[in-house]
């Protein structure tokens, strides 16, 4: 990508009814654009972050199992009405609106409904069973405050998967492998050691369900966390029976701020015996279908990371989700090191290396604070000096000093 090509420009200040840290740098750095409070758009660069933490996702959800599909975000009122959460007293997150005709929809704040009614299609015997399903899908909540950036918006991109077992043990071990896929996610997205596997409430058999809490001060809910066992107790959930329950003692827990990450959740089968989901098993006897439901805040958790990975210049992106791994600075306009840094550039595209050009006519220091703000893994500069010595000066987005190496060098040192 060549930075002259794209249209978003870096900014020094962001408007002051902008309070948290990460909407502030995603803005700052041309990552999202501010629609209105709880709404952003995703620009360029925060796109391929967002298209990174999505074939993550999706890479672990495929490991489950797992197909991907795309319902809709229209949904029809009487699914909801069968299972009582259509009603705004139960759901206070809904938009709604009305058809032409008086007819009113919703707009798809959650999808376990027009799954499982969907599924009725689908599922009649036990040879029709398993069912795993996932989508990514941009979900709208009316949420009454939306002052966390994109880690609370009114539309924002979540990963939900939903699935359907014959028996409370099938059921059991697909859960348990979600934990499993849910904890290589957020290791691969660089949040592994600061989120942790909660008790918060609701949950079909075990009168719990798990959140995936990230650590940090910008998070909305307080957890009890034990560091030897690595699980937490939401603090919605925290009584002496509960830490009875799991084993726990209230003097052994620190009380922490945490930003929920993920959740995941049984259904048993109240809401597939609602919706008239059933098979019939070997026996030809009808049972009921097991609903579990699980999601990651896609967009929640880019804006954790950055709330997580930054410093006084900007964002520090993990290496694994940056938009790029090479900022390449082509610092003078003469003719031989506009060749240098064009040649470079084209070696490094050739080799599937990403880099983000920056070609533009302006100041070295420039360059270097929109390098440092976007957060890139790897800065290289090209200019008269480099070229004199043969060596490129290559600068960890991490730390301070530069190194000089020669191209071949910084190539192969990517590759390890
Ligand atoms: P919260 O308690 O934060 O309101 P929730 O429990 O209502 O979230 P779920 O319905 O479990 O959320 O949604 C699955 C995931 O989607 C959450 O774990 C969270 O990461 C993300 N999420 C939920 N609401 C929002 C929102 N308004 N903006 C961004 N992400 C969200
Ligand atoms: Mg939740």
């Amino acid at each position: 990508m060549r930075l002259s090509q794209l249209f978003t420009k870096t900014r020094k200040e962001v408007s002051t009814d902008e309070t948290s840290k990460n909407a502030q740098l995603l803005i700052k750095s041309g990552f999202i654009y501010k629609e209105m409070a709880g709404v952003y758009a995703f620009l360029p660069l925060g796109l391929i972050v967002i298209e990174k933490i999505k074939a993550i996702v999706r890479e672990e959800m495929d490991n489950l199992g797992a197909s991907e599909l795309s319902m809709t975000t229209i949904q029809s009122k009487d699914l909801w009405q069968k299972t009582d959460r259509w009603d705004d007293k139960n759901v206070d997150v809904w938009f709604k609106s009305e058809l032409k005709n008086g007819s009113e929809i919703g707009f798809g704040w959650s999808h376990e409904e027009p799954i499982t009614n969907m599924l009725r299609s689908y599922i009649s015997s036990y040879r029709d069973l398993p069912v795993y399903v996932y989508q990514f899908q941009n979900k709208l909540r009316n949420e009454l405050r939306a002052k966390s950036g994109i880690m609370r918006g009114r539309e924002f991109l979540m990963k939900d998967m939903y699935s359907f077992s014959s028996d409370e043990d099938k059921h059991k071990s697909f859960y348990d492998n979600t934990i499993t896929a849910y904890n290589k996610v957020f290791d691969r997205v660089g949040i592994g050691k600061d989120t942790f596997l909660t008790f918060a409430s609701g949950g079909a058999f075990t009168q719990f369900s798990h959140e995936f809490q990230t650590l940090t001060d910008s998070g909305e809910d307080v957890i009890y966390l034990h560091r030897q066992k690595k699980i937490a107790v939401n603090k919605e959930v925290l009584t002496s029976e509960v830490l009875d329950q799991l084993g726990l003692k209230r003097e052994e827990l620190e009380e922490l701020k945490a930003a929920e990450v993920g959740n995941i959740f049984s259904f048993g089968s109240i809401k597939t015996d609602q919706l008239g989901l059933s098979y019939v098993d070997v026996d030809g006897k009808t049972r009921p279908v097991i609903l579990g439901s699980y999601g990651i805040g896609i967009s929640r958790l880019m804006g954790v990371i950055v709330e997580l990975f930054s410093d006084e210049k900007g964002i520090v992106w993990p290496e694994n989700i940056a938009p790029a791994k090479v900022y390449l600075a082509r610092i003078g306009e003469n003719n031989e090191v506009i060749t240098s840094a064009d040649m470079f550039y084209k070696v490094l595209t050739d080799k599937n290396i990403e880099v983000i050009y920056d070609d533009r006519d302006i100041r070295a220091g420039e360059k270097f604070a929109d390098a440092d703000l976007i957060g890139i893994p790897y800065r290289v500069v090209i200019s008269d000096k480099t070229l004199k010595s043969g060596l490129i000066e290559v600068k960890r987005r991490k730390e301070k000093e530069s190194t000089n190496m020669s191209e071949k060098e910084f190539i192969k040192k990517l590759a390890t």
